[in-house]
């Protein structure tokens, strides 16, 4: 059965044509896959760090986007490694990045130099999202104490009270909504059988002293 979104033109004939791709002679990826017979796929990727072009010796900026040549070279355990092999834009020279499963990065393979220094992302004006916690607080102990207690101030005498005030509201209403229901039905069928014990005596009252139904 044909396919819904596409086009498939008159003669197209399944048995010939393996695919649409097949009929039209060329990979659903289309350019990005012009060198796959070779493992190489052409990937957009964004430069994880800053580097110097090793052949026009230009500072390339971190996050500048190039379509690299993104190729399978080893395996790390199970993790594949790749390789992203780019044209640098400011020159005809070709550099080399690899992820590195082992530490989790990029490295520079060749054609490049990679800034010496780890990024520091504090030192950029950034926060380290490995370290939430640790430079946060004052460095005085004593300031740092009296945060402590400020804190626990706050949670005995405002947010506890205030929790179990929530508490008693939610214990209140809705806790057993079972026994909160059944006690409104209650109530509503015995005011039902009052009424109607009402209503039978007034009838009997009526008949009793021939008044007309009203
Ligand atoms: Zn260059």
């Amino acid at each position: 059965m044909q396919g819904f979104n596409k086009y498939y033109p008159p003669d197209y004939d399944p048995d010939k044509h393996t695919s649409l791709n097949a009929y039209r002679g060329k990979h659903a990826l289309g350019d990005r896959a012009r060198k796959l017979d070779k493992g190489i796929l052409i990937t957009r990727f964004e430069l994880p760090f800053n580097i110097w072009c090793g052949t026009c010796n230009n500072h390339i900026g971190m996050g500048v986007r190039y379509n690299a040549e993104k190729k399978k070279v080893g395996a790390y355990y199970s993790t594949p490694i790749y390789s992203f092999r780019c044209k640098c834009h400011l020159c005809d020279g070709w550099f080399e990045i690899q992820t590195d499963p082992k530490n989790t990065r990029y490295v520079v393979v060749s054609g490049a130099r990679q800034k010496d220094e780890d990024w520091d992302p504090e030192e950029n004006g950034g926060f380290a999202i490995h370290d939430t916690e640790g430079k946060a607080g004052p460095a005085d102990p004593l300031a740092a104490l009296e945060k402590t207690t400020d804190a626990q101030n706050h949670a005995t005498k405002v947010q506890i009270p205030r929790l179990e005030a929530l508490q008693g509201v939610s214990d209140h209403y809705g806790n057993d909504p079972y026994a909160l229901s059944s006690l409104v039905r209650k109530r509503f069928r015995v005011e039902k059988k009052i009424e109607a014990q009402k209503r039978a005596e007034d009838d009997t009252l009526k008949g009793k002293y021939g008044l007309p139904e009203d």
